[in-house]
């Protein structure tokens, strides 16, 4: 019999710490996304991605008038079959009704959107009409059904009706309703505060010169552009050396603007890595190690009061790229939703088909780099990038979502059914192509 491997998912710490399972420490993040969010009006064209601060009721239908769903003319629909030929009487056109009644027998010209007369409640469209002189003859009047073409008034949007709740994230659908009720500028919350930076005396910025030991800042990048994708307001501090005194200064003066501070590297358990130790000595550490691969060493707590007086939440990610995506998406992402006070989000996954077996280990969960396809009988499969070390960014870049192997499973076979959670729901700023 062979023995198995042994793996640092084995090990509880010397303090005691075993590896929280993802859900526990999810709860354990979210719960500590507590308190008043502050709010702000923002003119409409700026507001995309932002989320409202408060319900929108409609002030009037819309669209307020009954109108022409065609160009056309317009007439009582009890008069068709009966007769051939009508009167006109007028044109309603968009922007300038119409505004006498109209009269037994008679047609009003009319377009696209513009108030019906009173006294007409079908629109005939233009090609099924003649217009000879001041009349207008229908020949085929039977093949119209009374009341066709007609839009009704508050069809989209009644008025008193609750078009959009607080916590919505705005999308460029919901900024055009807004801008459909008149309304310039909306209440959204503030912008989320975030820091961002790099550790380790290995990482070099892009743009200077490589060294030869060294390896190029991946990390605040991916991280700068995820926060963009969700509309934060970044504070982006560079690449801090594996030293535990910058370490913790930066983290305390980068605490004391904002509401949240993410950091990569350094919280495994190497010589050079200080930054669990920063986080205990300036405030509190809620859990530091997940029992899901990639991602495992994570920091997860806070650094006390900012400056507004809330309590700056802290995340130490990992050092690997992928880890950092994976942990990010994972935790960070609806934790980040959360505190921007978005309520409607909703962490997506669907059941695929694996069409090739994968590995894991029971107690932990794995995160493989997926691309899923749907068969021509619609059915949803998926299989892996290949090789999936927590280091190879590129297996991000192939992938359009991650594949969840649970704790239960030591592995996953060919035919069998996994979790996917697709990168259009999961990664914010994801492309959609
Ligand atoms: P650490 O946990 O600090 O030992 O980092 C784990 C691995 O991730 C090491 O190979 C680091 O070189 C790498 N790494 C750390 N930070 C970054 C970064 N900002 N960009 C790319 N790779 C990084
Ligand atoms: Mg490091």
């Amino acid at each position: 019999m062979s023995q198995k491997d042994i793996s640092c998912f084995d090990f509880v710490t010397p303090q005691g710490n075993r590896h929280l399972k993802l859900e526990e420490g999810a709860r354990l993040v979210m719960s500590m996304a507590l308190g008043h969010l502050p709010s702000c009006d923002c003119p409409l064209a700026a507001a995309l991605g932002r989320v409202l601060s408060k319900d929108i009721v409609a002030p009037f239908n819309v669209p307020q008038n009954i109108n022409a769903a065609m160009d056309g003319f317009a007439l009582k629909g009890e008069e068709l079959g009966a007769q051939t030929e009508w009167e006109l009487q007028g044109q309603s056109l968009a922007g300038r009704a119409f505004d006498g009644r109209l009269q037994p027998g008679g047609a009003v010209k009319i377009t696209t959107g513009a108030p019906m007369p009173s006294g007409a409640d079908t629109v005939v469209m233009q090609e099924m009409c003649e217009l000879r002189g001041t009349r207008v003859v229908i020949a085929d009047s039977v093949a119209v059904r009374p009341g066709s073409n007609v839009r009704q008034a508050g069809e989209d949007i009644a008025v008193g009706s609750l078009v959009l709740r607080r916590g919505q994230r705005l999308g460029p659908i919901e900024i055009g309703m807004l801008a459909s009720l008149g309304l310039h500028q909306a209440s959204v919350y503030k912008p989320l505060k975030v820091a961002v930076f790099s550790t380790g005396d290995e990482v070099c910025a892009p743009g200077d010169e490589l060294q030869p030991s060294g390896i190029y800042d991946t990390n605040r990048f991916t991280l700068l552009s995820v926060l963009k994708g969700l509309e934060c307001e970044v504070e982006d501090l560079g690449i801090l050396p594996d030293d535990k005194a910058s370490i913790e200064q930066a983290l305390q003066q980068a605490a004391q603007r904002n509401r949240l501070v993410l950091t990569s590297g350094g919280v495994s358990v190497g010589e050079a890595d200080f930054v669990k130790q920063a986080l205990s000595s300036l405030g509190n550490t809620s859990f530091w190690q997940l029992a899901i691969r990639p991602g495992r060493p994570i920091a997860f707590g806070d650094l006390g009061l900012n400056q507004d007086g809330e309590l700056c939440l802290f995340a130490g990610l990992p050092g690997n790229p992928v880890a950092v995506m994976v942990t990010f998406c994972l935790l960070l992402q609806p934790l980040i939703r959360k505190l921007q006070g978005e309520t409607e989000w909703v962490g997506l996954t669907w059941q695929a088909r694996a069409t090739e077996s994968m590995k894991s280990r029971t107690g932990r969960s794995d995160f493989h780099r997926g691309i899923f396809t749907i068969t021509e009988g619609g059915e949803l499969e998926v299989r892996t990038t290949g090789h999936q070390g927590s280091g190879i960014l590129t297996s991000m870049h192939e992938a359009n979502c991650l594949i969840r192997i649970e704790e239960d499973r030591d592995r996953v076979e060919a035919g069998s059914r996994v979790r996917i959670y697709p990168f259009s729901r999961w990664l914010p700023g994801y492309p959609l192509v």
